[in-house]
């Protein structure tokens, strides 16, 4: 019997794939909500999220140009929650353009922070720079695992198949540049770092900045082996996805 926890998992990629809503429902429902959802628009899905699951969701917002989520999300007229995961290493330009959306919609975002226990034993331990030595994935595990247990810490023991996890990706039919016009039409406030060639937003001693032409992996985890450069947060976390909704919303 899967659990109705509804563990709520923020994307460390950069790309622009924001999760939006993480919820366990049954197989059914989610087929039925797939197919209903075929070929709505941002707005009808984010829509239908906030009708179906309300206070139960948040919106998944990284400080990037996931802002997107948020405008949909207001545009709906309906209430909405917005959480973000505060690694400690973020750009000073990131935590000011938070507050500049918190202004903006006149919202409070929900902070994450990691545990600091974990965080004091690895910097305690191997410094504060350590991921440029051995890896980012250690550093990653530690900062960015700890909503995934606070919401749920069951979904931590995901090994034995307690749960299905789903997200809910409004603007993953959308095109990046449709994603900037519709930014721009809106007059939505961006994180200042893409003006300075910024594609991937993250921690800042991850991410750097692009040239014209260079894939925006290039400006994460840029030391590592390309085969690497993947998010600890997915890789241990997630035991389990569910491919109906991925279809729905890619
Ligand atoms: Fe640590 Fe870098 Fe991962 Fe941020 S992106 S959690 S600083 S290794």
């Amino acid at each position: 019997e899967p659990r109705r926890n509804h563990p709520v998992v923020p994307s460390a990629a950069t790309t622009f794939a924001p999760d939006v809503v993480e919820k366990a429902v049954e197989l059914e429902d989610f087929e039925k909500l797939a197919k209903d959802l075929e070929n709505a628009s941002p707005l009808e899905i984010m829509d239908k999220a906030l009708e179906k699951y309300g206070n139960d969701i948040a919106i998944a917002f990284s400080g990037a140009e996931d802002v997107a989520l948020i405008e949909y999300a207001h545009l709906t007229g309906r209430p909405y929650r917005v959480f973000s995961l505060d690694t400690g290493r973020l750009n000073p330009e990131t935590y000011k353009f938070f507050d500049t959306v918190e202004k903006h919609y006149n919202i409070r975002i929900e902070y994450m922070f990691p545990d600091s226990v974990e965080v004091q034993a690895l910097v305690r331990t191997k410094g504060l720079f350590s991921f440029y030595e051995d890896g980012h994935q250690e550093c990653c595990r530690v900062r960015k695992k700890v909503p995934v247990v606070q919401v749920d810490p069951v979904f931590e023991g995901m090994d034995g198949g307690s749960g299905s996890l789903v997200k809910w990706n409004p603007v993953a039919n959308v095109g990046g540049n449709d994603v900037w016009t519709f930014l721009r039409t809106m007059d939505v406030p961006v994180n200042s770092l893409h003006g300075q060639g910024y594609v991937s937003i993250g921690c800042e001693p991850c991410t750097r900045a692009v040239l014209p032409g260079q894939h925006e992996r290039e400006g994460r985890w840029w030391w590592e082996d390309a085969k690497a450069k993947e998010c600890g947060l997915h890789k241990g976390n997630i035991k389990e996805e569910i491919h109906g909704m991925e279809n729905l919303l890619k």
